[in-house]
């Protein structure tokens, strides 16, 4: 049976809530920074985005664009508020959703969408008013509608800000063709730069190709997934961290170095959950795009929250299979649950614990394993509390 599914993302997201409770920002450029670290924009309201910054914009380059722009630290903790109140309306309209991220949610209509009588249109255009009603008069979200989550997700991206899409199975793949490769979720850096190299930017040049079949499922917009939560949001499924290098990573030294720095930081954010994990990846990505990337996964019986002993496990699986040339890594912790051990004998939680504490107090990374010494430290964006969009699709492929 066809189903019918519906994507809504919320529309600059953290500087539109910023916006929201602050109306001195009402109308104007705003950027979202990290309190602290290194200075990039991690969100940009609508008005800046017309000045060119957006997401990874460092600080210098957005003052640059937009002078008069506006910086606000971010503040998660409103933004999740925010998010649950998003969640809760959207749970009115069918018990079968997605939370995919803090600011997006999938919503399976098949059934629900009979008991309006404008059907699947009516749904969304009040969707939309009970959040500006509920968040507030300055939430703005955009509304994808198909058959897939794929091209739903696509839907939503076509129109912003405030945009319903709808793609039908006759008119999707005529809608689709001049969008570009980059745009596709499941399209990560890698891909798009095989496809560049292959003279394809756009899905009709793309489908023009002879392709490797995951990719080509992906230019077909041919993916039909199964939404995989049903419910409400579930913070705790898995922390990943991603760092894309400005360089590539040509040494096993380097790599390694990245990887457990990124496990440093996913470990932090365990604990910090009070929580931890039993199945670890570690994922890397280079150029040329296009050639086998290196992916590994490994469960154990036993859940940690040790930064060592998951760099081990991940380091054993890399030594395996070294690979060079990387410009992006990514870490991810599952099968999460809370950590209810804490053993009296054992002195190495203990340890860990006393130096979160420093880090607490002093700042991310004031104490940190002699192996780091020497080299930049990477504080990467917190894009996976709610599972990181990359490795669920990936996942959900494997
Ligand atoms: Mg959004």
């Amino acid at each position: 049976m066809q189903r019918t599914i519906l994507h809504l993302d919320m529309n600059s997201y953290f500087a539109t809530a910023e916006q929201q409770v602050n109306p001195y920002l009402q109308g104007k450029p705003v950027g979202i920074i990290k309190a602290e670290g290194r200075g990039c924009v991690i969100a940009a309201s609508i008005e800046a985005k017309k000045f060119g910054v957006k997401t990874g914009t460092t600080v210098w380059e957005a003052k640059k664009l937009c002078p008069q722009i506006v910086l606000v630290p971010s503040d998660m903790d409103k933004y999740f508020a925010l998010t649950q109140r998003m969640i809760k309306i959207l749970a009115d309209y069918s018990p079968t959703l997605e939370v995919f991220s803090i600011d997006e949610c999938f919503v399976d209509v098949t059934d629900s969408q009979k008991l309006w009588a404008g059907g699947v249109w009516q749904m969304a255009i009040e969707m939309k008013l009970k959040i500006r009603e509920e968040l507030g008069e300055w939430m703005k979200c955009s509304i994808g509608i198909s058959f897939t989550k794929l091209l739903a997700k696509l839907a939503s991206e076509m129109k912003k800000p405030d945009g319903l899409t709808f793609l039908t199975p006759e008119s999707y793949l005529e809608e689709t063709k001049n969008v570009a490769v980059s745009e596709i979720c499941g399209i990560g850096y890698a891909r798009t730069a095989y496809l560049h190299s292959r003279g394809a930017y756009t899905l009709e040049q793309a489908r023009l190709l002879k392709l490797p079949i995951e990719i080509e499922d992906l230019v077909w917009l041919r993916i039909n997934d199964e939404l995989t939560t049903v419910g409400g949001l579930d913070p705790a499924k898995s922390v990943s961290r991603t760092y894309a290098t400005y360089e590539t990573l040509n040494s096993k030294f380097e790599i390694l170095k990245l990887t457990r720095n990124l496990v440093e930081e996913a470990c932090m954010k365990l604990r910090e959950m009070g929580m931890c994990g039993r199945t670890f990846c570690l994922s890397l990505d280079g150029l040329p795009a296009g050639r086998q990337d290196f992916w590994a996964r490994v469960t154990i019986k036993t859940p940690t929250d040790d930064p060592l002993v998951i760099y081990d496990l991940l380091n054993k699986e890399y030594e395996k299979r070294p690979t060079t040339g990387v410009r992006q890594a990514g870490v991810w912790i599952s099968s999460l649950m809370f950590n209810v051990q804490g053993s009296m004998f054992n002195k190495r939680p203990n340890l860990l614990r006393a130096v979160d504490k420093v880090n607490e107090k002093w700042g991310l990374f004031t104490m940190y394993p002699g192996v780091l010494l020497g080299s930049e430290l990477i504080r990467p964006e917190v894009t996976g509390f709610l599972g990181d969009k990359w490795y669920r699709f990936r996942e959900s492929r494997l």
